[in-house]
């Protein structure tokens, strides 16, 4: 037999083959073939239908089609990625660029703003001068006290203000490098010795510990001493400002090795860790409850940069805190210009600062403490005493300033307070807000009314609720009369001036006439129900002789000194003299009636002997009782 073959796909022709059986194909490309096989008899003739092999040769593993899809991706991943980093190296590069002028322009900005602040704040300083001088000037014609305190109050605060805006000015020179330095040998110990004496006033004042720790006493060192009388106050005024009553404060002076120590230390408030760092930027300020700028510390620290030196802080909160100054004391600290020459040295006696010591003491004053101090002296001598019971510290100050031109005040911060502080001191008057944290207003008010030792206590409600039903409760609770806020300061004068008024005129009445007419006097139930009880205790005992304060006290139920207290404030008499008001009254009568004789009616109001009825009816009503029968007769 004889064969022809073809791989369909790969051969384009039949192949005949006589003797060979086998036939081989290599490195065929991938694909699907068709290998074909034919035969023919001896006769020669082929078989026309061929015998078919389908054969597929797959693809070696980098020619598949998701390899190669793989590739592409890969590729084209790769090609973005390159892309991208350079793409985003330009845009960094761009940002960073953008951010650096930002930044510049910021700086510029601030810039500009701080020289607009500071231009403005030198502006300030004409008008603040040309309010002093005028103020100073009235100070020294006016004689009326409230004006006169007025006006030191205008005084201290333009100081102030002036203080802020010398410092800013102080801070931009430093800044702008016009502090010239100029180191020479200094006996430095007198220099600082005359800035601490400066604050040993205040220092006694506030009952400050107050020590220079000094060891360069006579010594001649080498340093700029305007540098350093601008730190030392700039400290010093710091130290005061954040340092309590019965603290203390060390300014210490000593040389170490090439160095000059000045140290202020204080016992005060100390600053807490984490605003350490930031107290010597500008305008930082790490508590709000004191007034300052946040400038001084900042200007000590470019002074000290100025001068070589370095600044360290140690400071706990609530134990203290220590500014060490540490500044080179050798001449090959500084530069040849910063060091003082004979003819550089003329020009040099420059006031370097704008700011003059009494403003750095202003500046360390608590305005508490100083309406503190008023409230003190305006106290004394005046009569009627004012409770003040106010949660708002501006609102009490403000009653405070205003009612102690004429009254004597204590003030309480909440019903509470007021109590405890009516436990130790009387009160002829409660001015009292109704919302207030602890205690209100209507509660105290209720317990003052309810206490009989009190009660008399004539009480004002001083309250933002207008309304009617808010003014009828205060009322229902027993105060006397209810001003609503905002209120104004005549109606509350002219008010509390009413209650008084009624309250002398129910004495006087009660003194003019020789009853003791309960319900003329008390003014309110409890009191008249208490006078009635008085009374009629005195007349029960009329004419014992032997009944004393102390027998009155027991029988009213009352301490024999709440009794003092009460009738005091409701008849202005002290118990005996109202035992004896009553007695003579009875005898005045027993006179008039001419029943009795002298010797019987004295007796009979509880006398030991004539003689003594005698005189007291003498001192009493300035006549003997014979001649009160003659007069009455006539
Ligand atoms: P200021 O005008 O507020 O006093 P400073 O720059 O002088 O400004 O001080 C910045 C802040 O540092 C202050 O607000 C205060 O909180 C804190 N400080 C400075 N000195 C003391 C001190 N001796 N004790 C406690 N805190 C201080």
């Amino acid at each position: 037999n004889t064969f022809a073959y073809m791989l369909q796909g790969y051969d384009k022709e039949w192949y005949y083959t006589d003797n060979q059986r086998t036939v081989s194909y290599s490195n065929l490309p991938a694909g699907t073939y068709r290998f074909l096989v034919k035969a023919a008899n001896s006769d020669g003739k082929w078989n026309e239908k061929p015998t078919e092999l389908e054969i597929t040769v797959l693809p070696v593993w980098y020619k598949t089609w998701w390899a190669v899809l793989m590739f592409i991706a890969a590729f084209i991943a790769v090609t973005i990625f390159i892309f991208r980093y350079f793409w985003m190296r330009k845009s960094m590069q761009a940002e960073l660029q953008m951010e650096r002028v930002d930044k510049e322009r910021q700086k510029e900005v601030n810039e500009m703003k701080l020289r607009f602040f500071i231009n403005i704040s030198h502006e300030l300083r004409t008008p603040l001068t040309l309010i002093l001088a005028p103020v100073q000037e009235m100070m020294d014609k006016v004689s009326d006290r409230w004006l006169h305190k007025q006006l030191e109050h205008v005084q201290k605060n333009t100081n102030r203000l002036l203080h802020l805006v010398n410092q800013l000015m102080d801070y931009r020179r430093a800044e702008l490098g016009v502090f010239n330095l100029k180191v020479r040998r200094n006996p430095i110990h007198k220099v600082i010795e005359k800035d601490f004496l400066f604050y040993d006033r205040l220092a006694q004042r506030k009952r400050i510990a107050y020590n220079l720790s000094s060891e360069v006493e006579g010594k001649e060192i080498l340093c700029d001493p305007n540098y350093l009388e601008l730190i030392v106050n700039n400290l010093l005024s710091n130290a005061f400002k954040y340092t309590d009553e019965g603290k203390s404060i060390t300014v210490v002076l000593r040389e170490t090795g090439k160095e000059l120590l000045l140290q202020v230390r204080d016992t005060g408030n100390g600053i807490p860790i984490d605003k350490q760092a930031k107290i010597f930027e500008r305008f930082y300020q790490a508590d709000n409850e004191h007034m300052g700028s946040g400038i001084g510390l900042s200007l000590v620290q470019r002074l000290v940069d100025l001068h070589h030196g370095r600044i360290e802080l140690e400071s706990r909160e609530g134990e203290g805190s220590a500014f060490s100054i540490y500044l080179p004391t050798e001449e090959t600290a500084y530069r040849p210009e910063e060091i003082a020459t004979r003819t550089n040295a003329i020009g040099e006696q420059q006031v370097y600062t704008t700011n003059n010591q009494d403003m750095y003491i202003v500046d360390t004053e608590d305005e508490k403490e100083v309406i503190k101090e008023e409230t003190a002296e305006s106290n004394g001598t005046r009569k009627e005493k004012i409770l003040i019971v106010e949660d708002n510290l501006d609102i009490r100050r403000y009653l405070s300033d205003e009612l102690g031109k004429s009254y004597h005040i204590s003030e309480a911060g909440n019903g509470e307070e007021a109590l405890a502080l009516m436990k130790e001191q009387e009160a002829d008057l409660i001015l009292t807000d109704v919302m207030m944290p602890v205690m209100d207003g209507l509660q105290l008010c209720k317990q003052i009314k309810q206490n009989l030792r009190t009660c008399h206590i004539p009480i004002i409600i001083l309250s933002a609720k207008a309304d009617l039903k808010e003014q009828l409760e205060g009322l229902q609770v027993g105060a006397d009369d209810y001003i609503p806020k905002p209120f104004s300061m005549a109606v509350i004068t002219t008010k509390i001036r009413n209650l008084f008024r009624t309250r002398y005129r129910a004495i006087e009445h009660y003194s003019n006439s020789l009853e003791v007419e309960p319900e003329k006097v008390a003014l309110n139930v409890m009191d008249e129900e208490l006078l009635k009880k008085a009374v009629a205790i005195v007349e029960k005992h009329m004419d014992d002789v032997e009944f004393s304060t102390d027998d009155f006290a027991r029988e009213i139920c009352m301490s024999r000194s709440n009794l003092h207290l009460k009738l005091k404030a409701l008849t202005g008499d002290t118990t005996n003299d109202f035992i004896r008001k009553i007695r003579f009254n009875r005898a005045c009568k027993l006179l008039k009636e001419e029943r009795y004789t002298v010797a019987e009616i004295s007796a009979m109001v509880g006398f030991n002997t004539p003689a003594y009825f005698s005189t007291s009816f003498k001192k009493y009503f300035g006549c003997l009782p014979s001649e009160y029968i003659k007069t009455n007769k006539q």
